[in-house]
């Protein structure tokens, strides 16, 4: 089967606040959907109703054609989820939290044993087995929060900001754990880290007051930046206006902006008109009116740009409808 997780039109209020007002989303097998948003936005709780652990006002969420609310324990056993934070259950050690988990998950005797050392090995358990885990660093709790997750091999994994609060090295552990998993497997995961899309996901999705606001990969969404693919280039300041007046008659230009000055130098930026704008063409351009160019480079744009262009956008028409800051 392709779609391994789907959601319809998912709906959740809590009293006045719509946290989610109707989200739907399919995830396939070898895929690592991206869930972005700001603060609030209601990605912890899309995910939960996703994972059935929360029930929605409306709207249904399936794990591998099993419906979450109607064939919970189905739906379950498909799936892995690591919810926000550490695991409870501190005071347990890591073996003993694992045996638990897998006890829970029908496992007996040698079994339980086989499974947890399949995941301690991938989760890099191995040193803190028999630690209670309210002694761990906050990077080995994500880790026994993942090893949980992924005991019974389930084809679906579900995961909240799992690199959140990790230093640099065990994130690129937890990343590569991930892209590891990838392949046999339909993953969400929610971060606040745009790097993180680029680094894992093969998609994204960026929800905002509850809807989704843009959906695709991360080479999509930077496509959406009015800068994507502009050709930025530093000049001598006694010569940027011939610079630019020479870019804004070329036809494959769309517009000119000049973007700062310092050291005696113009940094102009020439935005392309249907992305047909090539670097070599703005070089050979300056260099035929002996316009010197002291840096030329092509602009990519980053995903901070489009997650901040995208949500803010998205906040202004909501004000702009009238339907101010709430999410009535
Ligand atoms: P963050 O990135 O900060 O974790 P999020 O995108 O995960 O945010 P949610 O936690 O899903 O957002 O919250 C969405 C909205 O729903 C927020 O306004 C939040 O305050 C509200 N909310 C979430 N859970 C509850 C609850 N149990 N009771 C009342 N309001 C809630």
């Amino acid at each position: 089967m392709g779609t391994l997780i789907e959601a319809h039109q998912l709906r959740k209020t809590f009293g006045e606040i719509t946290a989610v007002d109707g989200i739907s989303l399919t995830v396939k097998r070898g895929e690592v959907l991206g869930f972005l948003g700001p603060n609030g936005a209601g990605k912890s709780t899309t995910m939960k109703m996703i994972t059935g652990f929360l029930e929605p006002d409306s709207g249904r969420a399936t794990i591998c054609g099993h419906d979450v609310q109607e064939t919970p324990k189905l739906a379950k056993s498909k799936l892995g989820y690591v919810p926000e934070g550490a695991p409870s259950y501190s005071e347990m050690t890591t073996r003993a939290f694992l045996s638990f988990i897998a006890e829970i998950r029908g496992y007996r005797g040698a079994e339980i044993k086989q499974r947890i050392a399949a995941a301690v090995e991938k989760t890099g358990l191995e040193p803190v087995l028999d630690q209670t885990i309210e002694t761990l660093s906050k990077g080995y709790k994500r880790r026994v929060g993942v090893a949980q997750a992924i005991l019974h091999d389930p084809p679906v994994l579900v995961m909240d900001e799992p690199t959140d609060g990790l230093d640099p090295n065990q994130k690129h552990h937890v990343r590569e754990l991930i892209k590891a998993m990838a392949a046999e497997k339909a993953i969400i995961i929610s971060t606040h880290i745009l790097e993180e899309v680029e680094a894992v996901c093969s998609r994204a999705v960026v929800i905002n007051r509850g809807t989704i606001v843009a959906d695709g990969t991360a080479e999509d969404l930077l496509l959406r930046i009015r800068h994507h693919g502009a050709v930025s280039i530093r000049v001598p300041a006694e010569r940027s206006d011939a610079a630019i007046r020479l870019l804004k008659d070329a036809k494959v230009v769309a517009g000119v902006e000049t973007l700062g000055k310092a050291n005696g130098h113009t940094h102009i930026r020439a935005l392309p008109r249907d992305g047909a704008l090539e670097a070599a063409d703005v070089a050979a351009l300056l260099r035929a009116q002996q316009i010197p160019i002291d840096e030329l480079y092509v602009e990519r744009g980053r995903l901070d740009d489009v997650f901040r262009q995208i949500t803010t956008s998205d906040d202004l028409k909501r004000k702009t409808n009238g339907k101010g800051a709430s999410n009535a």
